[in-house]
């Protein structure tokens, strides 16, 4: 059956009452937010959001790898359920946004949703749902988005409890800890996940638009590549004699750089870490692991700019120097659903607000879970672009416009209102 949509727009209060709430778990003193998985405070912000699962009527389920699912049933027990959220935990010292945002919106509209079905009789043709991802940033426990891949089977659930942080503690144990070790399956009968998050970018606030309807994500290549020379004392060795595991690493940092110049910056290229050892101002550095990565949204362009770095870091490896390299994240250039972003833009467009299409340059819980269950994203300006980042911004209109846009989204699948 075919209906009219109102605008079903969410409660700004509401809206800024649950952000505020949210953000108090792990707060830093320059305003961002320190919320590594498993800790303590991602605790603190996961019985949060089994509290409201609880206030709202929500079902709930903990999946081993610790992913928070909540269902809200307004369409009977064996109705497809829409979800939506993202994640919970943060890099260091980062923002309050990146993540958080995309849960809080995804409770409210699906709480606004489900009191408009109830003051107008509506039975929806779904069930909606809110999920909390495990550990999408990867800041304590490597690989990051590891709780969509588990979900997605791109991961293997043990494989995935098994990993440690930098203290040898493993993920099983780190989320028992905190109480989310859960014994539940995750909901089966997933028929669709719209993921609203931050920008993270400068393309919406440089166009001047407030909503990114989001078609797809680049391709990302993330590489560990080690170095291994000979630690010896930085005084009394001859220069001659010395196998120094660095001089390969500026070397190759430098090329990286070499590589996106030669594209005009279209490239995308960083090392963000060293591990150097034994990282001593006395000691010839005997062994460096490097982490770099390459973003592109032309898979050709990417393939070439990889072939290159392999071919470089094999030129690298003379003079007593050994090396590996590991690629640990090869994530292809990916179109998200076309129905559910076409949703997305007919969604913004009703509720009176700019948009434009685009892709993400970064990793997400949707691209993730994409090969599983259609999935599509909606993005919202991120002042300056940052993120990662203790002054991440977004205004609170525009967080606003981002609930109300999925609102309306969620609103327009449940109720076949697409005609
Ligand atoms: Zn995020």
């Amino acid at each position: 059956m075919t209906r009219d949509l109102p605008n079903l727009n969410v409660s700004p209060e509401l809206l800024g009452q649950l952000m505020d709430e949210l953000s108090t778990f792990g707060a830093t003193a320059g305003g961002g937010l320190h919320r590594l998985t498993a800790s303590a405070d991602d605790g603190k912000a996961r019985n949060w959001l089994s509290n409201k699962f609880k206030e709202y009527g929500f079902r709930s389920y903990t999946d081993s790898v610790g992913n928070m699912f909540g269902v809200l049933e307004c369409s009977g027990p064996d109705a497809p359920i829409l979800f939506s959220g993202s994640h919970l935990d943060s890099q260091p010292f980062g923002g309050r946004y990146d993540g958080a945002f995309g849960v809080v919106a995804a409770l409210i509209s699906v709480r606004t949703l489900s009191q408009w079905f109830e003051t107008e009789n509506i039975r929806p043709q779904y069930n909606l749902g809110v999920v909390n991802w495990t550990n999408e940033e990867g800041a304590r426990f490597a690989p990051s988005l590891l709780g969509s891949k588990v979900f997605a089977g791109s991961l293997d659930e043990h494989e995935a409890l098994s990993i440690q942080d930098s203290d040898g503690i493993e993920l099983r144990t780190a989320l028992k800890d905190i109480g989310f070790a859960g014994a539940d399956k995750p909901p089966k009968n997933i028929a669709g996940y719209i993921e609203v998050h931050i920008e993270q970018g400068p393309a919406l606030e440089q166009a001047g638009k407030k909503i990114g309807v989001v078609e797809g994500n680049w391709g990302t290549a993330k590489y560990q590549i080690t170095f291994e020379g000979k630690a010896t004392h930085t005084g009394p060795t001859p220069m001659s004699a010395r196998i120094d595991a660095l001089l390969p690493v500026a070397s190759l940092i430098l090329f990286m750089r070499k590589l996106s110049d030669e594209t005009d910056g279209e490239l995308l290229t960083s090392v963000g870490r060293l591990d150097i050892e034994p990282n001593s101002t006395n000691v010839v550095a005997g062994r460096v692991k490097l982490y770099a990565e390459l973003r592109d949204i032309d898979s050709e362009r990417l393939k070439k700019a990889r072939d290159r770095l392999e071919e470089q870091v094999k030129a690298l490896t003379t003079d007593g120097i050994q090396s590996t390299l590991k690629c640990v994240v090869d994530r292809p250039v990916g179109q998200f659903d076309p129905k559910l972003t076409d949703v997305i833009e007919k969604a913004a467009e009703s509720c009176g607000y700019s948009s434009m299409r685009l892709h993400s340059v970064a990793g997400h819980d949707a691209v993730a879970i994409s090969g599983v269950v259609p999935s599509a994203m909606i993005f919202v300006p991120s002042t300056d672009g940052l993120s990662h980042n203790e002054n991440e911004f977004t205004a609170d209109e525009d967080l606003l416009a981002g609930a109300n846009v999925l609102a309306q989204a969620l609103g327009l699948l449940a109720t076949d209102s697409l005609s």
